[in-house]
């Protein structure tokens, strides 16, 4: 089916990259963006190897610094493991976002910048109000809106997490030389500290945990990386974003579907988000274009499952008595390591 009118709400890397899926198909879609910014966002910025194939399949090759593997650290422990097969990037979120862009301007797709206050919906399409800009009529809407999704909450879809449960991330970037090819994970306290070279000239460094925590005394906790940024200009301003986990009760209700972290996010604790984002976006695009709107939540769950399994796990290891023998216990099984990786990092 052809001539599709796809409303894309969010103009994020998963919006663009459903942006782009739908026009291959023959659709016509418009994107809808709330800010008119450089696309820059709390991001650990590492491209996991699954990733790139799907951006080359969209004619995508964003700027970075390669990925050999990742290495997770605690206290004097250190387990590697380095990607059985091509490597990952490391890419700045403003490179992404500026390759994705260019891209859909190349195709001819509209992008309109207006904020999504909500929609309405009948049998035969969807009408998305929007502030900034006209309305806009499409056939179906994909909300792409990301973490507390406008579109997922005027659905009802939405439950909050126990405060308990939130977790937070925050990131920077440092203007000096990448020290290592890999992702470098410390375990530092109660909270993670990630280290992505992001280029030759560019490190980002991303912390996750719960509320309150910071930055710069995380990185003041790990020798090893507060030795290597002492005196290191930023080269970038603080992002955070959370709380997480947050989950849509549905992935689709009518002529709407979520796509990417509108839909749900676990935690960025696993590194991912983009590969499984992008998976999304194109089911979604394929569920449309067999005109099987209702076959996307089943193709949903299907590419999410791993990451959400894994990374849940992985969550409540790390919020466990456990977690000091996370980088023991991976190191005295590095088979069994090397397996979880992979699975992440397909
Ligand atoms: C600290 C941290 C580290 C991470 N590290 C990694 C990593 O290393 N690798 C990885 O793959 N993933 C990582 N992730 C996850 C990744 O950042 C997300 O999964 C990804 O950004 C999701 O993309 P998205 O397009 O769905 O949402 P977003 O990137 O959030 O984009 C949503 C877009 O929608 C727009 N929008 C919102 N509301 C409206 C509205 N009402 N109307 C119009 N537009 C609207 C926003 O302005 C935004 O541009 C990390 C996440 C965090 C928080």
């Amino acid at each position: 089916m052809t001539g599709i009118r796809v409303a894309i709400v969010g103009g994020g890397p998963v919006g663009l990259a459903a942006a782009l899926f739908a026009s291959r198909a023959g659709m016509t879609p418009i994107v809808m963006e709330a800010r008119d910014h450089d696309g820059d966002k709390a991001c650990g910025e590492g491209l996991m190897p699954g990733v790139l194939p799907l951006l080359d399949e969209l004619g995508l090759d964003p700027p970075g610094h390669d990925l050999i593997g990742v290495s997770y650290r605690q206290g004097a422990r250190q387990v590697d493991h380095l990607f059985p097969g091509a490597p990952g990037r490391g890419v700045r979120r403003t490179a992404l976002v500026a390759a994705m862009r260019a891209e859909t301007d190349r195709q001819g797709i509209e992008r309109r910048h207006a904020r999504v206050t909500g929609l309405t919906q009948d049998s035969s399409g969807v009408r998305v109000h929007c502030e900034g800009s006209e309305d806009v009529d499409a056939d179906y809407v994909l909300g792409c809106d990301g973490l507390h999704s406008t579109i997922a909450r005027g659905l009802g879809l939405v439950s909050r997490p126990s405060r308990r449960a939130r977790r937070y991330g925050l990131r920077q970037h440092f203007q000096r030389a990448p020290w290592d090819s890999m992702i470098e994970v410390y375990y530092a306290g109660d909270a993670e500290l990630y280290i992505t070279p992001v280029d030759a000239e560019t490190v980002g460094v991303a912390v996750l945990g719960p509320k309150g925590i910071n930055l710069s005394d995380t990185i003041a906790q790990v020798p090893q990386v507060r030795e290597k940024l002492a005196g290191v200009p930023a080269a970038s301003s603080l992002r955070g974003a959370g709380p997480f986990p947050y989950r849509a009760r549905s992935a689709q209700v009518g002529r709407v579907l979520l796509v990417g972290d509108a839909a749900g996010y676990v935690d960025a604790i696993t590194g991912e988000g983009l590969r499984v984002g992008f998976a999304q976006a194109r089911e979604a695009i394929q569920a449309l274009q067999i005109g099987q709107p209702a076959s996307y939540p089943r193709r949903w769950r299907k590419v999410t499952r791993e990451f959400r399994l894994l990374t849940r796990g992985l969550v409540v290891l790390a919020s466990s008595p456990l977690r000091e023998s996370i980088v023991p216990l991976a190191s005295a099984a590095p088979r069994v390591f090397g397996v979880v990786v992979n699975r992440l990092a397909r």
